[in-house]
């Protein structure tokens, strides 16, 4: 059974939404089963798509779509995607996969490059093969420790090349580039959204997965110390589940979206420690705020240009942060 927030949340979605672009379609979804692509896969299931989810449950978990299992529209694969060899037809590929934790990629480093370098190959010469569509999910963290904030797609970034981020960022760098060049060689019909910090149901809480929000969440029901890194003066901008797949579902199915490199996010920055006081505040936790080294080249601010993403698919965030706040501690409390 589909949770009720989770349900709510995808009719909000598919209102958005034309169906026909998805009917019938035949769609693989790469991390099917982490935190974005099992809302994909919800989405487009009820949009009448084929759904073949591929996962190797690194970092992604079964229960997030064990509830399609009985669904005829509906495949699980666990396979690592650099392994993958699709034997089907496939008409839309949206390459989900990735470690986005920065605490598990850099427990990772070497898989972590792997799947953004020869994974994004495989998926590139496969909707080559299929003629498909390709939908990469690139990230905010191509610029690095931005120097631009609101940053724009034009900004190059500033990336520490061998930092312990370097992994995750300059590992979908080279995807963006691969993708460019298969867009330009071949024409492939490449998309490719740069997304922000996003949260929601689904996003992992615990150990090396756990990201601040969730992290922050789970310390304040349980009544731990809540985490801080450094003095908490460091911003991000955090975009709601429903906002994020809506924008990568319009992204999809616009065809002047083609060959597009597009940042998604939310525009309301606030800083580490607003959003320690304010999960504090909204789950009347006794937790305390205890403040912890900052990490190696963690990113000072971060905030998406959304103007790019507005223009070409007339989108813009629906969900304010407090409203996505509260609905997501709803969600963690049960
Ligand atoms: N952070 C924190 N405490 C934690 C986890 C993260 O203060 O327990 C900080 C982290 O240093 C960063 C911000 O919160 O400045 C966002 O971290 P997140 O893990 O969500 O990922 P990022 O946005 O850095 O990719």
């Amino acid at each position: 059974m589909i949770d009720k927030i989770i349900s709510e949340d995808m009719d909000r979605i598919k209102k958005t939404i034309k169906k026909d672009v998805f009917s019938d379609k035949k769609v693989l979804i790469t991390g099917g089963a982490g935190f974005i692509g099992s809302w994909l896969c919800d989405v487009l299931i009820k949009l009448g798509s084929q759904v073949i989810a591929l996962d190797d449950l690194s970092t992604g978990r079964t229960k997030n779509v064990d509830h399609l299992s009985k669904n005829k529209a509906f495949k699980f694969i666990k396979s690592d995607v650099c392994a993958f060899e699709n034997k089907e037809k496939v008409d839309l590929i949206l390459h989900m996969a990735g470690h986005a934790s920065p605490d598990e990629y850099q427990t990772h480093p070497i898989e972590t490059l792997q799947t953004s370098a020869s994974g994004t190959f495989a998926m590139a010469e496969l909707a080559r093969k299929n003629d498909a569509v390709l939908l990469f999910a690139s990230t905010s963290e191509v610029y690095g420790d931005a120097e631009i904030v609101p940053t724009p797609e034009t900004y190059w970034g500033r990336v520490n090349p061998i930092g312990p981020r370097s992994c995750y960022d300059e590992g979908k760098r080279f995807a963006e580039a691969l993708l460019m060049a298969y867009s330009k060689q071949y024409g492939l019909d490449v998309r490719v959204p740069r997304i922000f910090n996003s949260y929601g149901p689904r996003l992992r809480e615990d150990g090396l997965y756990g990201r601040a929000m969730s992290r922050f969440i789970l310390q304040a029901l349980t009544n731990q110390s809540i985490t801080v890194y450094g003095d908490g003066k460091q911003t991000r901008s955090f975009c709601y589940i429903t906002d994020t797949v809506t924008a990568l579902m319009l992204l999809t199915a616009n065809p002047k979206a083609k060959s597009e490199v597009v940042n998604i996010g939310n525009t309301q920055e606030v800083t580490i420690l607003d959003l320690a006081t304010k999960v504090k505040e909204i789950t009347k936790s006794k937790s305390q705020i205890e403040f912890y080294p900052m990490p190696k080249d963690d990113p000072k601010r971060r905030c998406p240009n959304i103007g790019k993403l507005e223009t070409l698919v007339g989108w813009k965030p629906d969900v304010s942060f407090e409203e996505g706040l509260k609905k997501t501690v709803t969600w963690f409390s049960k």
